[in-house]
């Protein structure tokens, strides 16, 4: 039998399960890396995106290369071409990839007719199986994140001491919500110089006549394994400290604040999450870094990392097609072109996308997602935009983002209510408000902030739905006391604004 290892785009470490399964015949065993244009074509995709993925896949076949792999490394139209040829060329019997993360891409690869037999291996990226987590899901009513975030501390024995978690508490959220002040001073992100292969495959998709979107450069995002082990590096030492207080906060011009900025090479697989988790653990018993930082960060990848993957894989084909409130408006079209917007908010977050491909959580759920639900546009397009928008984004992490925890369109299963808010958190948890032509705390008139009308109109629009949901009730309160005329004139801004987009 003749082994070909075909190694997906982000399954990008030497200890990737296909590999593991032939490490003992690298000379024999064959491994194929395929640069495809068709799937690039898919979607308008950000320019830094397609050179971070290419340049990734690029630098680590030579990285194979030197551990002694024979290494193809094919450009090509499709996938099925190259790897038809590849398998005749070398007389592969059985081809062999992790099981891809993305289920539109699983279905792909079933539907190729190859030469050879395809044999799909379990990935071990990920700490949970897909069985570990449905056994879970089987036994509990509610899908709660807490719930799973408490079972995966005490299975992975992560921040715990005999059996209880350290500092008394589970959760310091409450400690992860401070406003910015003034005079905070973030780090500067560790950045790095493109090297050849990264300036070759700017060049190369400079050259490819294909809708993009973003900025193309200044490109300064890591490409390799030991890069990205230096950025984690580099937070953990000046970030990881007040990660926590500040995780909430935005503020104008400071992209990156405290964040890690690790969801690019940990979902190429170029970082693990377990090798992430246990050098914070690592870090809180060295270094004595505060609980709030440390179970906050651990508490992104072990829980809701894991967590989102897990729902993913166990909700039917059709969770990406669900739209709970029926939103059917069009992506309004400053989201491709921040210049076409005045509401400051919208505009830094967007401009940041175009010239990084990264924003962080609450700019993305806050500023970005919350515009798109309150306004009605359809959950659908909103994610089509988040996909081709971020460095980071995959079906598989996006789908649940997007549709579950940001749109709210799956009623439920991902969050307890609606991520929808007034200008009010924007105003306090930014200083975006400060620099912008709409007043925060105007709901009708020419000045009016767009987030506080749509507010309004969409717990009217929905208010039966919302009715449901318990956390909602205080909120409905408010809005059955609200003056009739008043809601009529939020009521008719809203349309016209609509109309106007
Ligand atoms: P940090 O704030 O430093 O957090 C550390 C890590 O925790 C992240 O790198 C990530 O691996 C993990 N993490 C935190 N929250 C989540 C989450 N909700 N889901 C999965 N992992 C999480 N994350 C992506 O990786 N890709 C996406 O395409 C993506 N799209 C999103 C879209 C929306 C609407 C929302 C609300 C969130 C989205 N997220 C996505 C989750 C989260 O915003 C990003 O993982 C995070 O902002 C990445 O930046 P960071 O590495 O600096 O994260
Ligand atoms: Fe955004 Fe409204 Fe604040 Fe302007 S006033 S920055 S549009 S929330």
């Amino acid at each position: 039998m003749t082994i070909g290892i075909w190694i997906l785009g982000n399954q990008l470490h030497s200890e990737q399960a296909a590999l593991l399964s032939c490490q003992d015949d690298k000379q024999e065993t064959h491994v194929i890396l395929i640069e495809s244009h068709d799937y690039i074509k898919k979607r308008p995709y950000h320019q830094q995106k397609l050179v971070l993925v290419f340049s990734a896949m690029r630098h680590f076949a030579e990285e194979l290369k030197t551990q002694g792999w024979t290494v193809t490394y094919e450009i090509s139209q499709d996938f099925e071409t190259p790897l038809n040829d590849w398998i005749k060329k070398n007389k592969i019997t059985e081809l062999r990839l992790v099981t891809p993360y993305d289920k539109p891409f699983s279905s792909r690869v079933k539907s190729f007719k190859l030469d050879c037999k395809i044999k799909l291996i379990p990935n071990n990226h990920f700490l949970w199986t897909q069985e570990e987590f449905k056994q879970w899901t089987d036994s509990r009513k509610r899908l709660l994140l807490e719930d799973f975030y408490r079972e995966g501390r005490k299975r992975f024995n992560i921040l715990m001491e005999d059996n209880q978690p350290i500092g008394g508490k589970w959760n310091f959220d409450k400690q992860n919500r401070k406003p910015p002040k003034k005079g905070l001073n973030p780090p500067t992100p560790l950045q790095f110089e493109p090297d050849k292969i990264t300036q070759q495959v700017i060049k190369d998709i400079k050259s490819y006549k294909i809708p993009t979107y973003g900025k193309i450069k200044p490109f300064k995002w890591a490409v390799t394994r030991s890069q990205a082990l230096q950025v984690l590096d580099n937070f953990i030492e000046h970030n990881l400290n007040n990660f926590g207080t500040y995780q909430d906060a935005m503020i104008t011009g400071e992209y990156t604040l405290w964040h890690s900025l690790i969801s690019p090479y940990i979902n190429l697989s170029i970082l693990t999450p377990w090798e992430v988790i246990k050098s914070i653990e690592k870090a809180y018993y060295e270094f004595d870094y505060p609980l709030n930082s440390v179970e906050g960060l651990i508490r992104q990848i072990l829980g809701w990392r894991e967590y989102m993957y897990g729902i993913y894989k166990i909700m039917d084909d059709d969770y990406a097609q669900k739209n709970w409130f029926n939103h059917q408006e069009k992506l309004p079209e400053f989201y491709w072109d921040s210049s076409q917007t005045d509401m400051n908010c919208l505009k830094q977050s967007l401009q940041q996308v175009e010239e990084t491909g990264y924003s962080h959580h609450i700019q993305r759920l806050m500023v970005l997602g919350n515009f798109a639900l309150i306004v009605g546009v359809s959950p659908q397009a909103v994610n089509d935009w988040f996909h081709s928008a971020f460095i980071d984004a995959y079906d598989w992490v996006m789908v649940p983002n997007v549709i579950g925890m940001g749109q709210f369109a799956d009623a439920g299963i991902l969050a307890s209510k609606p991520y929808a808010a007034s200008a009010n958190y924007i105003n306090k948890m930014s200083d975006y408000c400060k620099s912008c032509v709409y007043k925060q705390t105007q709901r009708t008139g020419d000045k009016a902030c767009p987030f506080n009308f749509f507010y309004w109109d969409f717990l009217s629009r929905n208010q039966q739905k919302l009715k449901g949901l318990g956390r909602m009730n205080l909120i409905l309160a408010n809005l059955k006391k609200m003056d009739k005329v008043e809601l009529e004139k939020i009521q008719s801004q809203a349309q016209q604004w609509r109309e106007s987009h």
